[in-house]
């Protein structure tokens, strides 16, 4: 799409300014553009090799997790990232409400992702 506008812009990778021809361009050059890219695919995946990384310490499979209805109280920490702590505080003040199950605290993967939105 090419139009006639003009906006002065800021380049998210070089922070130079320029002028963008589309109200969507963020970078200054093809160059910038490119360098972003390729520094956003390092990012992701160092994220990926961290969260790989705490699974493997914490024994337990995030995406095994993400898929299970009802959580126990180690997997609803390793999921919203908090300690026990806080999560016995959240319950405290009402934040998530667990479920008793036998004696075994649970809690609605709903309730965490209600939480979330
Ligand atoms: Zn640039």
């Amino acid at each position: 799409m090419s139009s006639n506008i003009q906006i002065p812009k800021i380049c998210q990778h070089c922070n130079e300014g320029f002028i963008a021809k589309t109200t969507v361009t963020k970078f200054c050059s093809l160059h910038c553009a490119r360098k972003a890219y390729k520094a956003n695919k390092r990012h992701s995946k160092i994220i990926a090799a961290q969260e790989n990384e705490y699974q493997k310490s914490s024994g337990i499979d995030l995406n095994i997790i993400q898929a299970k209805e009802y959580l126990s109280i180690k997997e609803t920490c390793i999921l919203l990232g908090i300690s026990r702590m806080s999560l016995h505080r959240y319950i405290k003040k009402k934040l998530i409400k667990p479920s008793n199950l036998g004696g075994r605290i649970i809690i609605q993967r709903k309730i965490i992702d209600n939480l979330l939105k």
